[in-house]
């Protein structure tokens, strides 16, 4: 069983529900777009994570149910993940610590929050976003971090 968290970008007015509901600080963000849309980032709880992957400090697992889960016990703030996350998901707070969507459980309250239909949560027997997309080697190659 796996997670889908559809973001339909197209359809969101900017106005802050899904942020508001979120119960972690900066677990997703809005940017406005020049165009005066908006760019909804939240993770997608991709399978297979490149954050877990480069995550060298085990501070990035896949719960039991197949969500992404960040452990800041054991993070260091080295931003790795930042630099591989292909959805910009992964942010780091002002104060420094790292910040990331952990699906609320399995019940993403962005998803229940947002009435335009903008955020979509679906479960799923098996799932692959990343197919097709680059290996973290090579994410990391690209921006010259290795
Ligand atoms: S790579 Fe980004 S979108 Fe994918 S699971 Fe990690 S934080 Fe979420
Ligand atoms: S910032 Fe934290 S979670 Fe991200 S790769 Fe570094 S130690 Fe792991």
């Amino acid at each position: 069983m796996g997670y889908l968290l559809h973001v339909l970008a197209e359809k969101c007015t900017g106005c802050m529900d899904c942020v508001e509901a979120c119960p972690i600080e900066d677990g997703i963000r809005m940017i406005p777009l020049p165009s005066g849309e908006w760019d909804v980032v939240v993770c997608r709880h991709c399978n297979p994570a490149p954050c877990v992957e480069v995550c060298d400090f085990g501070a990035l697992g896949v719960s039991g149910d197949g969500a992404v889960v960040l452990n800041p016990a054991l993070c260091t703030s080295c931003k790795a993940c930042i630099a591989v996350c292909p959805f910009g998901a992964v942010f780091l707070r002002p104060s420094g610590t790292m910040a990331k969507c952990d699906l609320c459980s399995g019940s993403p309250k962005c998803a229940e929050a947002c009435r335009e239909g903008a955020l979509i949560y679906e479960r799923v027997e098996k799932k692959s976003l990343m197919k097709g997309k680059p290996s973290v080697a090579e994410l990391l190659e690209l921006k010259g971090l290795r």
